[in-house]
C-alpha cells in the first residue's frame, strides 16, 4: 500500500466522509490528538550495508515505541464544554410583523464577521419561506449552491426537501428553512461549535418571531444545537419533543445523508408523517 499522505486532499476527503458518516449515526463526540511527526515520516531509503558478522536487525522506518509512547499531555482528553444557554425567549411578534421583525434580525447581522465561516462565504444564507409558517425546517449550514444563491437549501439536498414538503402536501413557500449556521463552513464540513454557537443565537430569534407549530431538525447538528443535547439521532426520532414557545421539535435524518442512503427515505417519511399528524394534514392523492 502507498504511505498516506495525511496533507492530501484525497486523505482529507476520506477522512471528512468517514466523520459524516459517523455523524449521521449519531456518533459525534471526537477529539483530536497531535500525531507524532515520526508516525508521518516517509520510509528511509536502505541503511547501506554494513560488513558485520552477525545479522543486521531489520530496518524500520518508525522505531516501535514511538508508535505507542504518549506524553502526558496526549493522554489527557479535554472535558467536553458546556453548550451555552440558548437565549431567553423574545415576546411575540404580531403575525403582520414577522416580515419586518425578521428583516430587522437580518439587519443586525449585517456582513457578519463574527466567526470564521466568514472569509470564505460569498452570501450569507438567513433564511427563506414563510414568516408566519407553521412549519419550520433547520438544517446544518449552506453547501455551495445556497452559498451561491444566499437561499437555503437549493442543491440537490434541497430538490430532496422540497420534494418532502411536496409530499406533505404543502408548498415550499409555506414553510420556513433556516440553518444553525448562516455561512458555508469550508468543504462542506461540520461547523464547529464556536461558530454554531457564534450563529445560533440568530436562529432562536427568527424561531421567536415566526412561532411554527412544528419545527423539524434535519440531522444531527440541527438538533445537537436547537436543544443543547447531543444525543444519537435515534434517540431523538419518532415522537415530539417539547420546544420553546410551546412548539414541538420533530427529528429526522439530513437530505444529504437521505441522498447517501435512499434505504432511509421511508424512516425519515415516518417522521415527516409525526409533523403532518400535528399540523392535521393529510397527504396529497397520488397522480
Ligand atoms: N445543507 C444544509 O444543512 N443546509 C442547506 O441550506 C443546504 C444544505
Amino acid at each position: 500500500m502507498p504511505p498516506i499522505d495525511p496533507t492530501s486532499q484525497a486523505t482529507r476527503d476520506a477522512v471528512h466522509a468517514r466523520l459524516r458518516f459517523y455523524r449521521d449515526l449519531g456518533i459525534g463526540e471526537f477529539y483530536r490528538r497531535e500525531v507524532d511527526p515520526v508516525l508521518w515520516a516517509q520510509p528511509q531509503p536502505p541503511a547501506p550495508e554494513i560488513q558485520s558478522q552477525s545479522p543486521a536487525p531489520a530496518a524500520s522506518p518508525v522505531p516501535p515505541a514511538a508508535l505507542f509512547s504518549q506524553s502526558a499531555e496526549e493522554t489527557e482528553i479535554p472535558p467536553r464544554k458546556p453548550f451555552p444557554a440558548a437565549p431567553p425567549q423574545s415576546e411575540p411578534v404580531p403575525p403582520e410583523q414577522h416580515f419586518a421583525a425578521l428583516k430587522l434580525i437580518r439587519d443586525e447581522i449585517g456582513d457578519c464577521t463574527r466567526c470564521a465561516l466568514a472569509k470564505g462565504r460569498n452570501k450569507l444564507v438567513f433564511g427563506d419561506g414563510d414568516p408566519n409558517a407553521k412549519l419550520m425546517f433547520v438544517g446544518e449550514g449552506p453547501g455551495a449552491d445556497e452559498d451561491a444563491s444566499g437561499l437555503p437549501f437549493v442543491g440537490r439536498g434541497g430538490q430532496l426537501l422540497n420534494n418532502m414538503i411536496a409530499a406533505m402536501g404543502l408548498k415550499r413557500e409555506q414553510v420556513y428553512i433556516a440553518n444553525v449556521v448562516k455561512c458555508r463552513p469550508p468543504n462542506n464540513r461540520t461547523p464547529e461549535p464556536d461558530e454554531a454557537h457564534t450563529c445560533s443565537p440568530f436562529l432562536f430569534r427568527q424561531i421567536d418571531v415566526i412561532r411554527p407549530q412544528i419545527i423539524v431538525a434535519l440531522g444531527q447538528t440541527a438538533v445537537t444545537y436547537l436543544t443543547g443535547e447531543k444525543r444519537a439521532l435515534s434517540a431523538w426520532r419518532g415522537v415530539t419533543h417539547p420546544f420553546r414557545g410551546g412548539a414541538k421539535l420533530i427529528v429526522t435524518y439530513h437530505p444529504a445523508f437521505l441522498l447517501r442512503d435512499p434505504n432511509q427515505k421511508k424512516h425519515a417519511w415516518a417522521d415527516l408523517q409525526i409533523a403532518m399528524r400535528e399540523l392535521g394534514l393529510t397527504p396529497p392523492a397520488r397522480k
